[in-house]
């Protein structure tokens, strides 16, 4: 099976664990920090804090944001559950904006228009979690002026676009957001095994994300309420988590951060051979733009016969013929716990809409044009099936 996505493991990245097993940290030590410093700089932030993955980063970054129980949080349904689920666990009402059909991110449109609507009945969101779908960066500029006209705060959820730019920036820079967040999941650009990681520019939210990762406590004088009572002294100051990141991980991060650009690169390169060969077929595929850098971490076609019966035969089809075909995602108000918590189908047309019709295809550093072929050849034949209408 050819899969939609694969890690890629290099002599370099084993040496540099096998480093971390023979020293004297394997957790809490040198090489968390320096990986988060060596992100920091790569993306121009100010402050990283690395943990244990990106749905633990999305939580501490909503815990610092101080969303609780009376908060609203809106994001896409259009994304791994992790993104909203993170509101969750803080106690916050999750909402979702509908997706625009050509960028699979949320529609500005549909944001606006949700805006105006919640501001005259006073459900504004405090939290906005922006999702760069597939690595394509959402319009920052324009999401940052509208949380400034209406009062919200914005985290990316970049778990799919390290190494991406938006406007000539890295993705991770926090130009246009409070908090910006990656994985380092296997099947993302970068992997740690688990992992990811927090950026912001924002010395206070730092110090708080660095909080909620490690249980809540601290050994900085200047946050303790009390006087120390000697070096064994700690003080639990805010009830957080164990979320910390080990050195085994982080030395897998440092190691891979070499290769980034170069996955990036390979990834765009691999995407424009595939757009060059669906030129004449009936599907679109991901959009592109100048000022757009896209990670590339999925390469998704959409069927134009927008067919959910024609996805699922040319999906099967090419899973028989070994190609590891994916769909992401199935839209998040549609999973039984939303609907429990009171989402409806219907909601979201263009995200149902999207749904019945996307299709992800393998993209990954050890793809070879040989197997794009196999890729190819094989959507066309799919194409060419009968479906029942
Ligand atoms: C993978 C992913 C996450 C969760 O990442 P983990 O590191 O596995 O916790 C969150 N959001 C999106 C959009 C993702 O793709």
């Amino acid at each position: 099976m050819i899969p939609y996505g694969r890690h890629d493991i290099s002599i370099d990245d084993i040496n540099s664990l096998v480093e971390v097993l023979k020293s004297d940290f394997i957790t809490q030590g040198p090489i968390v920090a320096q990986f988060e410093r060596k992100m920091q700089i790569y993306c121009g932030a100010s402050y990283s804090v690395a943990v244990n993955s990106a749905t633990s980063a999305l939580h501490i970054a909503c815990k610092a944001l101080n969303v609780t129980n009376n908060d609203i949080v809106w994001t896409s349904p259009i994304s791994f559950v992790a993104s909203s689920n993170a509101a969750l666990y803080c106690g916050a009402t999750v909402d979702f904006v509908d997706i625009d059909f050509e960028t699979n991110n949320i529609s500005l449109n549909s944001l606006e228009e949700k805006l105006v609507y919640a501001e005259r009945n006073g459900l504004l969101p405090k939290v906005l979690i922006a999702v760069h779908m597939g690595g394509y960066s959402c319009d920052m500029e324009h999401l940052f002026y509208l949380s400034k006209k209406y009062g919200f705060r914005i985290i990316e959820d970049a778990s799919h676009a390290v190494g991406g730019k938006y406007k000539h920036k890295p993705i991770g820079s926090c130009q246009f957001s409070d908090i910006t967040v990656f994985s380092f999941h296997p099947v993302k650009i970068i992997t740690t095994g688990e992992g990811g990681m927090a950026l912001t520019n924002d010395k206070k939210l730092h110090e708080k994300m660095l909080l909620f990762q490690s249980h809540g406590v601290t050994r900085d004088k200047e946050v303790m309420s009390k006087k120390t009572e000697g070096d064994w002294y700690y003080e639990q100051v805010e009830l957080g988590h164990n979320y910390r990141m080990t050195e085994m991980q982080a030395a897998l991060g440092v190691s891979q951060m070499d290769r980034l650009d170069h996955f990036v690169n390979l990834r765009n390169k691999l995407s424009k051979i595939y757009d060059e060969r669906f030129r004449h077929l009936p599907v679109s595929v991901p959009k592109r733009m100048e000022d757009i850098l896209s990670s590339y971490h999925l390469y998704i076609i959409k069927l134009n016969s927008n067919s959910a019966k024609q996805r699922r035969v040319i999906f099967d089809y090419m899973r028989s013929n070994d190609i590891g075909v994916h769909v992401h995602y199935i839209p998040i108000h549609l999973q039984p716990y939303y609907q429990k918590i009171g989402f409806r189908s219907g909601q979201f047309p263009n995200a149902e809409k999207y749904y019945e019709s996307a299709l992800s295809l393998p993209l990954h550093h050890n793809l070879s044009e040989n197997l794009i072929d196999k890729v190819v050849n094989s959507l066309e034949h799919a194409l060419q099936l009968e479906y029942d209408t």
